[in-house]
């Protein structure tokens, strides 16, 4: 391994640490997901290589730290022969995070893990003109915290109202977190704002008498956030996505529309900020289109 380069060193997941002749190796982790194998084989790693300790960063990543240069060869290779990649950094698609979602907490609406593999297949450590998050939530209590990512993606519950069980007792209305529901005066219609709606569920789970029920699930896609010296919000791109297919499109088509758009060291929500939200809308609009 050619310490003289260390721009290759660190793109390729090798930080230099502030004692002299030491680094700290960031490993390819995919959702907070790892096997109790791969744990074991970490933890050697630590142990044979570094002094012992493993570090969990802000985002689910593990790093181990306290490898003197001559053994970062060998970490490499040590790692490698038990599943565990070694992670990048720089100008590059960093590391997916997901919580675990519908196949494990009872609030998930979509499966992120799986979307975070897929996301992770394609996109992990591909050029783009700064470094790039992606995070995804498994619905809309956004514990992943979806708008700090340059793409993050929740998922999304339809609530539908089917009158004829519904005894216009206001619950729905009353646990709405975004005041999306209205029931008319006359006591004769539920309305919901899908606008303002958040797709929590929560109006499903609470309406005792099942007239609010579920529609379609989904997923809400933010673009453009960062954390940091100057931190941004991601923004909320105008559609719902209905399927993991449609998610991918979108995701592609933003990548695209960073590379084409973006400066050298200009991060995402900083390129949206000189392009405008509307170009990029369109252009997941249209990309959706044709992968349809
Ligand atoms: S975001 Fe939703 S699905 Fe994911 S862990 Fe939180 S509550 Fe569960
Ligand atoms: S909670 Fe259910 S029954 Fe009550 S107003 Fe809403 S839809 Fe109707
Ligand atoms: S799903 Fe949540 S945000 Fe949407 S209408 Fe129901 S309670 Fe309100």
């Amino acid at each position: 391994m050619n310490i003289d380069d260390y721009k290759e060193l660190k793109k390729g997941g090798m930080m230099r640490q502030k004692e002299a002749g030491r680094f700290s190796v960031r490993l390819h982790i995919v959702g907070g997901d790892l096997s109790a194998e791969q744990l074991r084989a970490i933890c050697d790693a630590a142990e044979k290589f570094g002094r012992g300790t493993v570090h969990l960063t802000a985002r689910q990543g593990v790093e181990i730290p306290n490898v003197p240069t001559e053994s970062l060869a060998a970490v490499k290779e040590f790692l490698g022969t038990t599943g565990v990649g070694v992670g990048v950094c720089g100008p590059t698609v960093r590391t997916v995070t997901a919580c675990q979602g519908c196949r494990v907490c009872p609030s998930g609406v979509i499966d992120a893990p799986e979307l975070a593999l897929a996301v992770d297949r394609e996109f992990y450590g591909q050029p783009v003109p700064h470094k790039f998050k992606v995070g995804i939530s498994g619905c809309a209590n956004n514990c992943l915290k979806a708008e700090e990512n340059d793409i993050g993606i929740k998922g999304w519950i339809e609530p539908r109202w089917g009158g004829k069980a519904c005894t216009f007792c206001g619950i729905c209305a009353a646990v709405c977190p975004s005041k999306a529901i209205e029931v008319s005066p006359d006591q004769a219609v539920v309305s919901v704002s899908l606008a303002g709606c958040i797709g929590c569920g929560d109006c499903i789970e609470s309406c005792p008498t099942r007239a609010m029920g579920e529609g379609n699930r989904g997923y809400r896609l933010y673009a453009g956030g960062k954390f940091g010296r100057v931190p941004l919000l991601g923004r909320k791109i105008l559609r719902i996505l209905c399927s993991p297919e449609e998610v991918m499109a979108a995701v592609r088509s933003v990548i695209e529309f960073y590379r084409a758009e973006g400066r050298s060291r200009e991060r995402f929500g900083d390129t949206l900020m000189r392009t405008g939200f509307p170009a990029l809308d369109s252009r997941i609009t249209e990309r959706i289109a044709e992968s349809s």
